[in-house]
């Protein structure tokens, strides 16, 4: 029987010579089959891919054997076999673009300068030490945090994570500067940054959450304080750490709950709104809120294709 699985790592280190790391990488997955996306620059790499168990041990094995990479924290999720379109890799300019990349500087060590991090433990130890004033500040975009999200978290008004610097230089946010803030994201790699920044920016106490909102999930279940569901960036869209966790989302269509994000049907849209099985496969419901002035001109049947992730 096959078994599918998907990692996810990054290593923040200098990298002298990205474009060799880019065909070595490439090589490496093309060798074991898999697919995803990994991304490359002179601050090292950032990887989701996914295959078959056996090849995605030897991928994971001749990449730390690679002294940069050796530290790299791969964290393990079930694949369907059918998780990415394709394989991508390739070399940019910032792991994750904040569109900043001078700001941040990395050594062997990784980051400098960022917040202290804590492990889900070390997170509910801070809860129980400083109870109400912990501020939760999501670091994804914020149509991640409409499925799931830390209870009580600031969701910042974010479409990518190029939007974040002026979001943080706006003074909506100015009253935590001196409150225990608590970066999250998916697995880490965007606080790495961020924390970097609002620290840049006068937040004084100023923490991420180490292994991101997927070690959380590993290791508290729904029984922490986690609610709802992690979106996700292959064909999964989504996922959910045991049984019993309902989707903060809800249909656009019939207000039910859902975890599904679909892309509005105007082409030249393709913003992503949430949608359920139901409304979906009676086609109900195809344009975003900001294109349904367009649909009552033009109606167009749904195509029901599942909405395309972007970091
Ligand atoms: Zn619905
Ligand atoms: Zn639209």
């Amino acid at each position: 029987m096959s078994v599918s699985k998907i990692v996810l790592f990054y290593v923040f280190t200098p990298l002298a010579d990205p474009e060799a790391v880019r065909l070595w990488q490439h090589a490496l997955c093309e060798r074991h089959n898999l697919k995803g996306r990994i991304i490359i620059s002179a601050d090292g790499i950032n990887a989701t891919v996914g295959g078959e168990i056996h090849d995605v041990k030897q991928y994971v094995r001749t990449t730390k054997s690679y002294a940069p990479f050796r530290t790299a924290d791969i964290k393990w999720s079930n694949g369907t076999g059918d998780d990415f379109p394709r394989l991508s890799v390739k070399v940019r300019p910032e792991l994750v673009t904040f569109g900043n990349p001078d700001e941040v500087t990395v050594t062997e060590d990784g980051v400098q300068g960022g917040g202290v991090r804590l492990g889900p433990g070390q997170l509910h130890k801070l809860m129980d030490e400083r109870g109400d004033d912990v501020v939760f500040f999501d670091g994804r975009n914020a149509m991640e945090a409409e499925i799931g999200r830390f209870k009580n978290a600031v969701i910042p008004n974010t479409d990518t994570t190029r939007d974040f610097i002026a979001e943080i230089e706006s003074g909506a946010y100015d009253e935590f500067k001196d409150k225990p803030i608590v970066t999250y994201c998916t697995g880490g790699i965007r606080c790495e940054i961020l924390s970097v920044l609002m620290k840049n920016r006068g937040f004084e106490e100023v923490y991420q959450l180490d292994g991101g909102i997927v070690r959380y999930g590993e290791t508290f279940g729904n029984s922490g304080l986690w609610d709802g569901s992690l979106y996700v960036f292959d064909k999964r869209m989504h996922m959910e750490f045991g049984s019993g966790a309902e989707s903060l989302g809800r249909c656009r269509e019939c207000d039910e709950p859902t975890p599904l994000f679909v892309n509005c049907a105007d082409e030249s849209c393709r913003k992503q709104f949430l949608r359920c099985q139901d409304c979906t496969d009676a086609g109900r419901h195809p344009y975003c809120g900001e294109c349904t002035a367009a649909e009552a001109v033009a109606p167009v049947p749904a195509p029901s294709v599942p909405a395309k992730g972007r970091a």
